[in-house]
């Protein structure tokens, strides 16, 4: 099954159990809007390399879409739709008054320069000018994208539209419109989120041993924030190395290595493995933070963590899911986990319209309460509904709303 069956398969489920007609399933399994484009980038040596990019809207029945953009040499259409979907349904979950959207372009960065990245970005935003705005699409970071490449795109888009339009995109530096806590809130939320969970299955966050997979924005912040919170990360991984510690890994350190670095090889001690063999190590909570469908039907019965925080979008294909469903695995679902990045982008967006900024404790306590209800609400449902899994309830709840929404405009 591709990544984009994987995402209609899951919002099947969900359209079964809410007992939707083919209509409706039609409306919800296509997206809105797709645009594909081609565009040119000057090289440092003189020559030019041609790119090719998205954007796909998935829906904006409940708003302007909204959803990072992705730079990484596996972007296609397919999967830029597969990601649409996951953020309508993302946003839903946590109640935001968007619908989902999902950019990329099909690029290595590891091969670029500077000056290079920079053209990129604002190459794509010269493209996708049209298709995007503050009130119809607001595009974000996301995998290999970060707050310089955001700087480069609202300044490109504010030249282009002769105004500064600082909430065409969230996730951008302090200094120009970004939001504290933007950084680490995908981490931060997943936190949260994963916290509840503990509670209700009985599982103690202070001596659970975690182990990360993926050491980016979203891993690395997720390793120092369960470290700091008093869990003990015995093992970490970036996409060259895995580092498995049972002492616990001094994540600082790791760090400090990596961006000096720009990998964990030289991480000085613990025991090195294959990237892979971090989802069999020894440990109570797995947090997959890289690749969408990294846990399989190959590998799902080797986990031995009892409870799975997906920070990664996708990171599990379904028939892993049914193995470790069978084992009694619990997965806190990509759409709820870690949906603490567009929530804080969202509260960005606010401050952007307001012009007005929040201090950090503010942003923190509202992002708590937001991933705590939406953790909740499923939890509910869940049980109401005798659901075997997170996953779907969080699935239905966030479709239904979607469909009340198009209802109520005459989409269906
Ligand atoms: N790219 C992130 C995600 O997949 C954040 C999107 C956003 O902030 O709009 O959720």
């Amino acid at each position: 099954m591709s990544f984009n069956g994987t995402a209609a398969y899951q919002l099947k489920r969900a359209i079964k159990l809410l007992n939707l007609n083919d209509e409706t399933a039609k409306a919800l399994l296509e997206p809105r809007r797709s645009l594909e484009v081609t565009f040119s980038v000057r090289m440092d040596d003189g020559s030019v390399r041609v790119f090719k990019g998205y954007r796909v809207q998935h829906t904006d029945v409940m708003g302007p879409a909204k959803g990072g953009i992705r730079f990484h040499p596996n972007v296609d259409l397919s999967e830029v739709k597969a990601l649409a979907t996951l953020m309508s349904i993302k946003c839903s979950v946590i109640g935001l008054p968007y619908g989902g959207g999902k950019g990329g372009v099909t690029v290595n960065t590891k091969e670029l320069s500077e000056g290079e990245l920079e053209r990129l970005s604002r190459g794509y935003v010269r493209a996708i000018a049209q298709f995007v705005s503050s009130d119809k699409d607001i595009p974000a970071p996301d995998m290999y994208t970060n707050a310089q490449i955001m700087a480069w795109m609202v300044d490109e888009f504010s030249t282009l539209k002769q105004c500064n339009d600082f909430g065409f995109i969230t996730g951008k530096p302090l200094s120009i419109g970004g939001s504290v806590g933007r950084n680490a809130a995908t981490a931060r939320g997943g936190f949260f989120v994963t916290r509840a969970a503990c509670e209700k299955e009985g599982i103690s966050l202070q001596k659970a041993r975690i182990a990360v997979h993926g050491f980016g924005n979203v891993g690395g912040n997720a390793a120092r924030i369960f470290a700091a919170e008093g869990s003990k990360v015995v093992a970490i991984a970036d996409s060259k190395t895995a580092i498995y510690d049972a002492q616990g890994i001094d994540v600082e350190l790791a760090h400090e290595i990596k961006a000096k670095t720009g990998t964990l090889e030289d991480y000085p001690k613990g025991q090195k493995m294959a990237p892979e063999e971090l989802f069999q190590c020894d440990c109570d909570i797995l947090i997959p933070a890289s690749l969408e469908e990294v846990l399989t039907k190959d590998n799902a019965h080797l986990v031995k963590a009892k409870l799975i925080a997906e920070l990664a979008n996708g990171p599990t294909t379904p028939e892993a899911d049914k193995i470790l469903a069978e084992k009694g695995v619990t997965i806190l679902p990509d759409i709820l986990t870690n949906a603490g990045g567009v929530t804080v982008s969202y509260f960005e967006w606010i401050q952007n319209r307001m012009g007005y900024y929040w201090t950090a404790e503010e942003v923190e306590e509202k992002l708590e309460k937001l991933m705590y209800k939406a953790y909740e609400d499923i939890y509910k449902f869940k049980q109401e509904n005798n659901c075997p899994d997170y996953r779907l309830a969080a699935f239905a709840i966030a479709t239904e709303r979607i469909v009340q929404a198009m209802r109520a405009r005459g989409w269906i």
